[in-house]
C-alpha cells in the first residue's frame, strides 16, 4: 500500500504589514494560509488550485521552506520540518524540488544548458565535473530534448523547451516530490498538453510524487489524482479527481467547474456557466464567518457569523461548508 511522502496540518502563512517611521510597527496580518491541511501519497499526483492570490503558492514555498511557515506541521516522510533550519533542510533539498512557472525567469541566462541542469548535481558531490556531458545527456534526453543542446543558453529556445529545461535541472538530482507552481500557465496552449505529458512520463519513470499547482481546474484535470481547491488562504474542498468532477459540492468548486468549457458543441451550448458577483476580497479585509460568504449565492446568515469546519464525506470527499454541517 502507498505510503504518505507529505502531509500538511493546520499551515499557517501570515505575512505582518508594516507602517510607520521604518516601517518597523505591525498594524495588521496577511493571513496568506489559514489552517491549510492535506496529504500527498507517494506516487500521487494532487492538484492545488484556486484564483491568483489564493495562497497556493505560497504553500508551495512553505512546504519546501523558501517561506518561513507561521505555524503548523509540515511531514515529510514523517518528519516534521516545518521548524527545520536552513542548514537541515539541505539534505532534503535533493528530494523536495519546485518546478517555477516562468522557465525563462527562473534559468539563468549566461550559463549554459549543462551547467544549468549538472551544477546542482557537482554542488552536491553526486557528478564529478567531467561527468556534465554524460549527465546532460541523460537529462536531456529524458526531458525529449536533443543532448546537442547542451551548450546552448536559455535565450535560444522557445518557452516549452525552456521548461523542458526547468524540468531536466528539478529531476537532475532524483527528487522524491515535485511540486510544480503553474508550470504550464506560461506556454502555448498547443505546448501545454506535451509537457503535462512529460510529467506523467516522469512519474511513471521515476516514482515521484506531485503537488501540481494551477489558476484553473482544467488544467489539472488530466493530471491529478486528487484534488484540492482554496479560496482565500483556506483550503474549501479535496476531492478524488473523478468524485470532484461529478459531484463538486463546495459553491466554489462548482463556479470554477462551471467555466471550463466542453469539447461537445452540444454539451457547450447546454453549459451553464456560474457568474460569480463581486470581486475576491483582498487577504487582508477577509468577510467574517465562511471566506466565500461575500460571493456565495448559498449563504445563509449563519455563513456570515460563523466559519466551516471541514465535513469528511463518504470516499475521501472533505467539504468545508454550513450547506453540508449537521
Ligand atoms: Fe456558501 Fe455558506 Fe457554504 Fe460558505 S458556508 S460556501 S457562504 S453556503
Amino acid at each position: 500500500m502507498a505510503g504518505t511522502i507529505l502531509e500538511v496540518k493546520g499551515l499557517k502563512v501570515y505575512f505582518p504589514v508594516k507602517r510607520g517611521i521604518l516601517f518597523k510597527k505591525t498594524v495588521a496580518e496577511v493571513k496568506a494560509v489559514d489552517e491549510v491541511s492535506f496529504a500527498v501519497n507517494d506516487g500521487e499526483t494532487v492538484g492545488l488550485v484556486g484564483e491568483s492570490g489564493c495562497g497556493k503558492t505560497t504553500t508551495g514555498r512553505a512546504i519546501l521552506k523558501l517561506i518561513e511557515p507561521t505555524a503548523g506541521e509540515i511531514l515529510y516522510k514523517g518528519k516534521d520540518i516545518a521548524k527545520y533550519t536552513q542548514k537541515e533542510m539541505l539534505p532534503l533539498r535533493r528530494e523536495m524540488q519546485m518546478v517555477f512557472q516562468d522557465p525563462y525567469a527562473s534559468l539563468n541566462p549566461r550559463m549554459s544548458v549543462m551547467d544549468i541542469i549538472t551544477d546542482p548535481l557537482v554542488e552536491h558531490k553526486i557528478i564529478t565535473k567531467h561527468e556534465k556531458e554524460e549527465r546532460s545527456k541523460v537529462l536531456l534526453e529524458t526531458v525529449g530534448m536533443n543532448p546537442r543542446y547542451m551548450n546552448r543558453f536559455p535565450h535560444e529556445f522557445s518557452g516549452g523547451q525552456r521548461q523542458r529545461i526547468g524540468i531536466a535541472r528539478s529531476i537532475a538530482l532524483n527528487p522524491k516530490l515535485l511540486i510544480c507552481d503553474e508550470p504550464i500557465a506560461a506556454l502555448d496552449v498547443s505546448i501545454q498538453a506535451q509537457v503535462i505529458n512529460l510529467f506523467q512520463d516522469i512519474q511513471e519513470k521515476f516514482g515521484l510524487s506531485y503537488l501540481f499547482i494551477a489558476h484553473d481546474l482544467s488544467v489539472v484535470r488530466h493530471i491529478s489524482d486528487r484534488i484540492i481547491v482554496m479560496y482565500i488562504g483556506k483550503v474549501v474542498e479535496i476531492a478524488e479527481k473523478r468524485e470532484l468532477f461529478k459531484n463538486p459540492l463546495h459553491p466554489y468548486t462548482q463556479v470554477l467547474l462551471s467555466s471550463i468549457p466542453t469539447p461537445d458543441p452540444k454539451r457547450e451550448r447546454e453549459r451553464k456557466r456560474i457568474e460569480l458577483e463581486g470581486e475576491i476580497p483582498s487577504p487582508l479585509n477577509k468577510p467574517k464567518g465562511c471566506p466565500f460568504s461575500s460571493r456565495c449565492p448559498y449563504a445563509m446568515d449563519r455563513c456570515r457569523e460563523e466559519e466551516p469546519n471541514p465535513v469528511h464525506l463518504d470516499g475521501n470527499h472533505i467539504v468545508s461548508c454550513h450547506l453540508y454541517q449537521k
